[in-house]
Order: structure tokens, then C-alpha cells, then sequence
């Protein structure tokens, strides 16, 4: 699993990169207070995330992960 720091908001939290099963979009998504953000830069720019718009997530693998050409540090976890 591949995530991209600790979450801005509740502060503990990891920002997950995780893909929506049905749609197969791949966005971020803190593992402790759940806020979502499209893509790493309105993580960065402090938008406020939204909750619950997609369904069941997956993990990506790393291929798609580097295939979003985010700009920003990519770290590897383990639960
Ligand atoms: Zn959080």
C-alpha cells in the first residue's frame, strides 16, 4: 500500500492512495478521519476533503500509482 504522509487534518492519520472498485479511480484518502481529496495537490492546498463519494476501495498497485505522475513523495506501508 502506498500513501503520501500524514493527513493535515486530524493529524494521525495516513494519506492513503486508494482506487474506487466500480470506477477505478484512483484518489486519496486518510486511513483515521476518512476525508478524500481527487489528487495529492488539493491535499497540498489545504482544500477541505469530502467523505463517503465513493464505494468500496481497493489498493492500487505501484504501476498505477506512479501512472497518476503525482509530484509528490510516495511512501510504502504495511498494516
Ligand atoms: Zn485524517
Amino acid at each position: 500500500m502506498f500513501n503520501i504522509g500524514k493527513c493535515n487534518i486530524c493529524k494521525q492519520g495516513l494519506l492513503e492512495i486508494v482506487k474506487d472498485e466500480n470506477s477505478g479511480k484512483i484518489y486519496i484518502c486518510c486511513d483515521e478521519c476518512e476525508a478524500e481529496w481527487d489528487c495529492p495537490k488539493d491535499v497540498l492546498s489545504k482544500k477541505n476533503g469530502t467523505r463517503n463519494k465513493c464505494g468500496r476501495i481497493i489498493y492500487p498497485t505501484q504501476e498505477e500509482v506512479l501512472e497518476q505522475r503525482w509530484e509528490v513523495d510516495i511512501y510504502e506501508h504495511h498494516n
